[in-house]
């Protein structure tokens, strides 16, 4: 039985004659950029993360982007991230000429604790900005704490992490500004690229609307430099379409974690270590990941067996080409190396059924046989 990591055609048949008659609409009107679709979608998401203020942006990358420019982080600021995310989260950082300050993660949660952040603090210390990975919320109560202490602002990258809560907030509603992911991967994926702001802070969102587009608010007339980080009115339109069943298909993923739950219980698993949910948190399991011994064996498998799996991620930032130059000790972060060595994501969309999930984990169980 094959499995994929992730099958969109399965979400996208039933609503293929909606999403044709959206970007049909767009196609009439003619107007791409920004405009009433992104407005629209804008209004919905504000309800939807329940927000004062969505501005849609480009992508996920330059929703960080925009929001370190609009604080006027750049050189001599320092920002305090994990060292085991997708790459744009630090990568943002050096962008703007800010120093990255990277810091270990827990391999249960794959999250930053305050504790390690606490550490890290220094006189140009600018922000914080922690990162709810796989959708799982960073434990943000002694994160927000440590930065109000210190006077430092804190930006969650919630990429992977739309819906999540934290002792019932809306994850990307928690710090200063969230930024979210439209990547077609995320629970609530575009027909290409694009992203989201949140703040509840409406000083902020008028200088992030500034931004992202280079700086004008009226045409030809800048007052900041800023970027084109634009939504096209395309993929607004395709994500207003699905922004209604996005709770239904995380409560699916949701489901599908549970099965793998009771599943891996019924096959004996000791060795894997599975995801865990902490009480007064809600994942939304963008990804399902694991952790196994042998792990690149037992992809290995899972592939013969025609089953999609991935590895996020092998290399932490600490050891990746560009951040050579800070020269951090080996054992810097034994979390984040932990994490990097096991962590396997398994098939998690909505879609799978009860037999797929069967075959995934009949084939780890073999492979750990072996
Ligand atoms: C996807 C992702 C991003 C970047 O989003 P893009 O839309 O691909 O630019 C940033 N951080 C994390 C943790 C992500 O998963």
């Amino acid at each position: 039985m094959k499995v994929p990591l992730l099958d969109l055609r399965a979400q996208y048949a039933p609503l293929r004659s909606e999403l044709i008659e959206a970007v049909t609409r767009v196609c009439d009107s003619q107007q791409f950029i920004l405009g009433p679709e992104v407005e629209a979608l804008e209004r919905s998401l504000e309800a939807h993360l329940e927000v004062g203020h969505a501005v849609a942006v480009s992508s996920g990358t330059d929703a960080i982007l925009a929001v370190l420019m609009a604080l006027g982080i750049g050189p001599g600021s320092e920002v305090i991230t994990p060292t085991y995310s997708f790459f744009a989260t630090v990568g943002c950082v050096a962008r703007v000429g800010a120093a990255p300050v990277l810091v270990d993660v827990d391999p249960v949660t794959f999250n930053v604790d305050a504790q390690a952040i606490s550490r890290a603090l220094t006189r140009r210390t600018r922000a914080i900005l922690p990162v709810h990975l796989f959708g799982l919320c960073a434990d943000m109560d002694p994160i927000l704490e440590v930065a109000a202490t210190h006077g430092v602002a804190v930006i969650e990258d919630a990429c992977q992490a739309i819906g999540a809560r934290y002792r019932g907030r809306q994850a990307g509603t928690m710090g200063i500004a969230g930024c979210f992911s439209f990547f077609p991967s995320k629970n609530l994926g575009a027909f290409g690229d694009g992203g989201l702001i949140t703040t509840n802070d409406r000083v902020l969102a008028q200088e992030l609307r500034l931004l992202r587009n280079h700086g004008a608010e009226q045409r030809y007339f800048h007052k900041r430099i800023g970027g084109n980080f634009r939504l096209d009115a395309l993929q607004a339109a395709v994500l207003r379409v699905k922004l209604p069943h996005l709770n239904r298909w995380t409560e699916m993923r949701r489901q599908n974690a549970e099965r793998y739950r009771v599943l891996f219980r019924q096959a004996g698993l000791t060795s894997v270590i599975l995801p865990i949910e902490p009480e007064g948190f809600t994942h939304i399991f963008n990804q399902y990941v694991i952790r196994v011994p042998r792990r690149d064996a037992v992809r290995e498998h899972l592939a013969s067996e025609g089953i999609g799996s991935e590895i996020y991620y092998p290399v932490p930032f600490h050891r990746q080409q560009f951040f050579e130059i800070l020269a951090y000790p080996p054992s810097s972060f034994p979390g984040a190396e932990e994490a990097a060595a096991t962590s396997l994501a398994l098939p998690i969309y909505g879609e799978l059924t009860a037999d797929q999930q069967e075959a995934v984990v009949r084939s780890v169980a073999a492979a750990l046989a072996d």
